[in-house]
């Protein structure tokens, strides 16, 4: 099969390796798409810990086309959303954390090729209309799913979101479907903004607005918001949208911040506040139950623009430049 092998940086390159042979619990897929996910990007700019040569690709679907010898036959055909690791139910972290974190987990084979294998557990039976780009949107729309259930919503809450980018729009839709007073979504892209508007948010705001702060203020009537989601991995932001929080507000971190960087808010402001901190970090015990969920949304028109798969370089550079919302790749289109 054909895959696209990361070579360190940015260097990928065209490999004809042969596909791994099926274990006894195992399944094949034929990648139909994957995404492109910030991750990949800070893969090849060395921010995120992986070593080459690799496989990359954790976002996507495709078609049951082979199982291994404890696998019912049934299986082949099924069009599948693919978990990046499997899970055994029993471990200290399956009980007691999330069954993403479990400790006997087996990952699938790197989704930038022709195709996968995986633990048959991790492939999961899509709805009958849903299209495989929406269904490679599971892995982040799981992430943004169990993030967002971890905050409570009563007395219709106020929701502020900075970052308009796919986990932003993502959490967007989800917190829409809760009892809630307004959302407003925070965002420097004018097309970003037009997106979040799009699909629902009650206010669109640009940050390098002169009145931007005192915007915030009036929609959130000077006592400031239930809750806010930071979306996009920079601590000034989260910052930003602490001080926004009235007291006993809710802050949720789905963006993935720097190793090693520091939260420089007024800690007596917390304290006197009471201010809660959520991190959200994976897909927590959501997978199974999302694509069902997202299948309502329309995601579609969050596609960007579809890549073959000799064309990661241009993939990765536009998702890195963060103009657009999502970029897939069809490993199996020529
Ligand atoms: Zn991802
Ligand atoms: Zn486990």
């Amino acid at each position: 099969m054909k895959a696209s092998v990361w070579l360190g940086e940015n260097k990928f390159e065209i490999q004809e390796i042969n596909i791994p042979k099926l274990a006894d619990e195992q399944v094949l897929v034929k990648v139909e798409k994957v995404g492109l996910c910030g991750t990949d990007v800070h893969i090849t700019q060395g921010l995120y810990p992986s070593s080459p040569p690799k496989i990359l690709g954790h976002e996507f679907s495709g078609v049951i086309v082979d199982v291994g010898s404890k696998i019912l036959k049934d299986r082949i055909g099924q069009r599948v959303t693919c978990n990046t690791t499997s899970s055994c139910g029993n471990c200290i972290n399956c009980l007691n954390w999330t069954i993403s974190r479990c400790l006997n987990s087996e990952k699938s084979t790197g989704a930038f090729a022709e195709f996968s294998l995986m633990h048959s557990s991790s492939a999961i039976e899509i709805p009958k209309k849903m299209s495989f780009e929406v269904a490679a949107m599971t892995e982040p729309a799981a992430c943004c799913l169990s993030g967002t259930e971890m905050i409570e919503y009563k007395d219709k809450p106020k929701i502020l979101i900075i970052g308009s980018g796919i986990m932003g729009i993502l959490c967007q839709l989800f917190v829409l479907k809760k009892d809630i007073d307004c959302l407003v979504v925070s965002e420097p892209n004018s097309f970003r903004r037009s997106i979040a508007k799009s699909l629902g948010a009650n206010y669109v705001v640009d940050p390098f607005d002169n009145n931007y702060h005192e915007k915030l203020n009036e929609i959130s009537e000077g006592i400031g918001f239930d809750i806010f989601i930071e979306a996009v991995g920079k601590p000034e932001l989260l910052n930003e949208g602490i001080s926004k929080l009235r007291p006993r507000g809710q802050a949720l971190m789905i963006g993935v911040h720097p190793r090693e960087s520091k939260l420089n808010s007024d800690l007596h402001d917390f304290h006197f506040k009471e201010i809660k901190l959520l991190g959200a970090f994976g897909r927590g015990n959501y997978f199974n139950k999302t694509p069902e969920k997202i299948n309502e949304f329309n995601l579609e028109k969050l596609v960007t623009k579809t890549y073959k798969l000799e064309e990661i370089n241009e993939a990765i550079e536009s998702t890195a430049k963060g103009e657009g919302m999502k970029y897939m790749i069809a490993p199996n289109e020529r």
